[in-house]
C-alpha cells in the first residue's frame, strides 16, 4: 500500500473523520488543506497506536519532583488546560454546510453541472422548482447540506477575494474530458490556491466518445493537481453533467472534503457573512443575497454591508419563500437595505439602526477620502508607495504573451533579474490577451501585482478596469523594454541605502551665544573641509553626542559654501545648541547607494 484514503481509514476503524483527525494529531500528523490521504508510515503509526499492547510491569513510583520541575509541570498543565479549553470551545460549535464554487474553462459544463445538481436535488421536492436564481442554492445529499454559489466562473470568485472575502470553502474545478486543461482552467487554479481553498476536479463530459481522462489527469498533474490514484492528493471525479452520471459521487466527495475541513459555526451568534449578488429592483428597492458564514441572521436584524445598512424587511430563501432566520452556511436574499451593496462585501449585524447608520456614513467619508488620495497619484506611484510602505520582499507579476515561445522567453529574461532585498514572484503566466481576470487577480492580491504583457493588447475596457482598480499594466513588443521596466520597479521598491562619505574634521575652539541667532561654534578645520551642505557628528571625549545637518557656515561674517583645512569658521548646527569648546565635529555627506 502506498497511500490510503482518509475516509477509507476512518471507515475501517469505525470512526468519524473528526475523531480520526484527533488520533492522527496524537501520532504527529497534522491536518492541512488538500489533506485526504495517508502515507504508509502514517497509517502504520496509527494502527500501532491502537493495536492492543502487551501488558508491561508497573514501573516503580517516581521520586517526588523537585520544586523547579514542579513549576515546569505546572506551566505545562496550564498550557494543556488552555488547549483543552480551545478544543472544548471548538466542540461547542456546530458543523455547518460547505460553501462551494464551481470554476473552469468556458463551455466545459459549469452551468450544466449547477443546473443538474439544482434540478435533481432541489426541484424534485418542489412543484415548479426554483423560479429565479438568487446567486446561490442549497442542496441536501445523504442528509447533509451543501451550498453552491450559482454564478459559475472564477470571475465572481476573484472579485470576492479582491475584497478579502473568503466566501468559498471548496472549489469544484470542471474540466471537460474531451478538451482537457485549458487557459481558463489554469487561471482558475491560482486564485483558489492563493485563497487556500481545496480543489476537487470534476472530469466532465465522460459520456462523450472523445473523452480521454488519462490525458487530462496528466495535464492536471502538470498543474500541481496530481490525482489521488497517481499518488497525489487531488480528488478527481469523472462525471457527466449532461446525463448526471456520477454526480452523486461528486457530492459525496464534496462532503468528505467539507468534513475534513471541519467547518464549524456558532448558530447562536449574530450573523456574519458576505454579499454575493445584488441589484436594484424598482419595486422592492435594493436586493442582496448573502451567504451566512457564522451565526444566524434573523428577520428584523439590523445589518451593515459596506456603506449599505438597514433593518431587514424580508428574508427570502432561494425559492423566494419568506424565512424567519438564516442559519450558518445558508444563502439568503435580503430586502430593506439603504443602498445596493457590492458583491464580496462583508455583512454584519449591528446592535441598533442609529449606530449602523453612523458607521455607514463614517465609511462613506473614508471612501471619499481614499478616492481623493487615489486620484492625486498615478497607479504606478501608488504601487511603488505601497511596495515601499509594506517593505515588500516580493514583487508579484502576472505575465501574458502572444505565444508559448514568447512567454517562455519573457519568463527566462525576468528570472535573470536580481535586485537585492526583493524577489520576483510570478503569480500566473499565460498565453493570450490581457483580460478582466488578470486585472482582478492582480487587484485581489494583498500586496498587489503588476501585469506584464509581451506582444499582447489591452482593450479599452480592460484598461479602464485596471485604472479603476489601481492595477498597473506594462506592455511592449520588445522584451528588454519590459525587463528594464521591471528592474527599475524592483529598485524603486527597495528602500534606498546610504553610505557616509567623510569630508573633514573641525575642532570647536570657542562658543558664541548670539541673541536671536543661537549658538555659533567657532571652529578650526583640522582635516579636509567643511561644506555648508554637509552633516556633522559632534564628538565629545570620543563619544557621539549629536548628529545633524549644518544650518549655517560663515567666515568673517560672510556666508560661505566651503571652508578648507587650516582655516577658521563659524558654524551653526541644526537643532543643536549644546556645542562646547573642545568638541570635535566630523563632517560628512550621505550618498545614496544604488541597490546591487
Ligand atoms: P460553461 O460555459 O462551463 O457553463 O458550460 P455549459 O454548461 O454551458 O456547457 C457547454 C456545452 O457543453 C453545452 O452545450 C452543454 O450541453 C455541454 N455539456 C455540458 N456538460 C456536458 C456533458 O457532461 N456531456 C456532454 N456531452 N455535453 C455536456
Amino acid at each position: 500500500m502506498a497511500k490510503k484514503r482518509l475516509y477509507e481509514v476512518a471507515k475501517e476503524m469505525g470512526l468519524p473523520l473528526t475523531e480520526l483527525f484527533k488520533l492522527l494529531a496524537q501520532v504527529g500528523v497534522e491536518k492541512h488543506s488538500g489533506f485526504n490521504t495517508l502515507e504508509e508510515g502514517e497509517y502504520q503509526a496509527l494502527r500501532e497506536l491502537f493495536a492492543p499492547k502487551p501488558k508491561e510491569p508497573t514501573p516503580p513510583a517516581p521520586p517526588p519532583p523537585t520544586p523547579a520541575v514542579e513549576l515546569k509541570v505546572e506551566e505545562k498543565v496550564k498550557v494543556e488546560a488552555k488547549k483543552e479549553e480551545e478544543v472544548k470551545e471548538r466542540a461547542a460549535l456546530l458543523p455547518r454546510p460547505p460553501v462551494v464554487t464551481v470554476l473552469g474553462h468556458v463551455d466545459h459544463g459549469k452551468t450544466t453541472l449547477l443546473d443538474y445538481i439544482r434540478k435533481s436535488r432541489v426541484a424534485q421536492k418542489e412543484v415548479g422548482g426554483i423560479t429565479q436564481s438568487i446567486g446561490a442554492y442549497q442542496v441536501e445529499y445523504n442528509g447533509k447540506k451543501i451550498t453552491f454559489i450559482d454564478t459559475p466562473g472564477h470571475r465572481a470568485f476573484t472579485q470576492m477575494r479582491q475584497r478579502g472575502a473568503q466566501v468559498t470553502d471548496i472549489a469544484v474545478l470542471v474540466v471537460a474530458a474531451d478538451d482537457g486543461v485549458m487557459a481558463q482552467t489554469k487561471e482558475a487554479i491560482s486564485p483558489a490556491r492563493a485563497a487556500n481553498v481545496p480543489i476537487i476536479v470534476a472530469l466532465n463530459k465522460m459520456d462523450k466518445r472523445e473523452a480521454d481522462p488519462d490525458r487530462v489527469k496528466e495535464q492536471l498533474a502538470k498543474e500541481g493537481l496530481t490525482p489521488e490514484e497517481w499518488g497525489g492528493e487531488t480528488i478527481v471525479v469523472p462525471i457527466s453533467a449532461l446525463t448526471g452520471q456520477n454526480v452523486d459521487e461528486l457530492l459525496e466527495m464534496i462532503l468528505l472534503l467539507a468534513e475534513m475541513a471541519d467547518l464549524r459555526a456558532d448558530p447562536k451568534k449574530p450573523a456574519e457573512g458576505y454579499i454575493i449578488e445584488s441589484y436594484l429592483d424598482r419595486a422592492k428597492g435594493p436586493v442582496a443575497t448573502a451567504i451566512i458564514k457564522d451565526g444566524t441572521l434573523h428577520e428584523r436584524d439590523v445589518v451593515l454591508a459596506g456603506t449599505a445598512y438597514g433593518r431587514i424587511r424580508t428574508l427570502l430563501d432561494e425559492r423566494g419563500r419568506p424565512m424567519k432566520e438564516a442559519p450558518p452556511g445558508s444563502a439568503v436574499q435580503i430586502l430593506g437595505l439603504s443602498e445596493v451593496p457590492p458583491a464580496g462585501i462583508r455583512l454584519e449585524v449591528i446592535g441598533d439602526l442609529e449606530r449602523a447608520k453612523e458607521l455607514a456614513s463614517l465609511r462613506q467619508e473614508e471612501e471619499r477620502e481614499a478616492k481623493l488620495a487615489k486620484t492625486k497619484l498615478s497607479a504606478m506611484e501608488r504601487f511603488q508607495q505601497q511596495l515601499r510602505k509594506a517593505q515588500a520582499k516580493e514583487l508579484n507579476l502576472i505575465l501574458k504573451a502572444d505565444t508559448v515561445g514568447s512567454l517562455e522567453a519573457l519568463e527566462g529574461e525576468l528570472q535573470r533579474l536580481k535586485v537585492e532585498g526583493i524577489d520576483l514572484v510570478i503569480l500566473y503566466a499565460g498565453v493570450g490577451q490581457i483580460n478582466e481576470n488578470d486585472v482582478l487577480l492582480a487587484s485581489s492580491e494583498e500586496k498587489g501585482a503588476v501585469i506584464i504583457g509581451f506582444r499582447v493588447d489591452v482593450d479599452k475596457k480592460i484598461g479602464e478596469l485596471a485604472q479603476a482598480q489601481g492595477v498597473v499594466i506594462k506592455r511592449s513588443e520588445i522584451i528588454y523594454e519590459l525587463t528594464e521596466w521591471v528592474e527599475e520597479l524592483l529598485r524603486s521598491a527597495v528602500a534606498p541605502k546610504f553610505e557616509e562619505v567623510k569630508l573633514g574634521l573641525a575642532e570647536v575652539r570657542a562658543v558664541f551665544n548670539i541673541p536671536r541667532v543661537g549658538v555659533v561654534a567657532g571652529c578650526y578645520v583640522r582635516e579636509g573641509l567643511v561644506s555648508r551642505d554637509a552633516r556633522v557628528r559632534v564628538l565629545r571625549n570620543g563619544a557621539e553626542v549629536f548628529q545633524g545637518p549644518i544650518r549655517s557656515l560663515r567666515r568673517f561674517d560672510e556666508d560661505v559654501k566651503e571652508v578648507e583645512q587650516g582655516k577658521e569658521c563659524g558654524l551653526r548646527i541644526e537643532n543643536f545648541n549644546d556645542v562646547r569648546k573642545g568638541d570635535l565635529l566630523e563632517v560628512f555627506i550621505l550618498r545614496k547607494l544604488q541597490p546591487a
